[in-house]
């Protein structure tokens, strides 16, 4: 049996989430408090700081894992340009959608302490966010707000930190990517490989024979990233 902290660990638990409507998103009250907070700062610099992506659930991430692995959803290399699948062998199917994807129940989104994030006051409404690096590079929509996070983040007081900041080989860079710290380094404490094992085991999930067997490999390149 998993307790409350492993059910929320692996994304099977929404009970512990608080709503937003300024932000639009579920994340831990904690969490939802201290964005609230970051907002209004980014707000005195004129920067409209928005969520894109909050809690994500195990089913869901389970959803875009085997969609990807189906081909029915667009799997993407390091430049952004589609994969193709079916000329992959499993294995490097697997490491393919871990470059933008994480497994279901390896993903910082369950945890309601991560968020990926965007200043929105200097672009078209019409904008569709694709969070994408060149977005936050010179010349890009978000390169000002990204100037502005920077600093931010390197206050000596600051209760945010990006997990995938540089490309270690795994996952690419995602300097949008956020995690509320006083949670998130507690919980990636808590995370285990046999955890997500058990899971995993249970879980209808494609490529898993594939994914099992390199799941050591794949917990040191892709998921303890503290
Ligand atoms: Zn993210």
């Amino acid at each position: 049996m998993l307790d409350p902290i492993q059910r929320q660990l692996l994304g099977l638990d929404e009970n512990f989430l608080a709503y937003s409507p300024e932000l639009n998103s579920r994340l831990h009250p904690a969490t939802l408090a201290a964005v609230l907070d970051l907002r209004a700062r980014a707000a005195k610099f004129d920067f409209d700081l928005r969520i894109a992506s909050s809690f994500r659930s195990f089913e869901r991430q389970l959803l875009i894992w085997n969609n990807k692995a189906l081909g029915l959803r667009p799997v993407l290399d390091s430049a952004g340009l589609p994969v193709e699948m079916h000329r992959l062998d499993e294995r490097e199917k697997v490491f393919a959608i871990l470059r933008w994807s994480a497994l279901p129940g390896a993903s910082r989104h369950h945890w309601g302490s991560d968020f990926d994030v965007y200043g929105a006051s200097h672009i078209d409404p019409e904008y569709q966010v694709q969070l994408t690096v060149a977005e936050t590079e010179t010349g890009g929509p978000f390169a000002e707000f990204h100037r502005w996070l920077a600093v931010e983040l390197q206050q000596f007081n600051s209760q945010f930190y990006r997990p995938y900041a540089e490309d270690h080989g795994g996952i690419a860079p995602e300097p949008w990517h956020l995690s509320y710290a006083p949670l998130a380094k507690n919980y990636a404490q808590l995370f285990t490989l046999d955890l997500l094992r058990a899971q995993l085991e249970l879980a209808p999930l494609e490529l898993k024979d594939t994914v099992l067997e390199n799941l050591d490999e794949i917990f040191q390149r892709y998921i303890r990233v503290d």
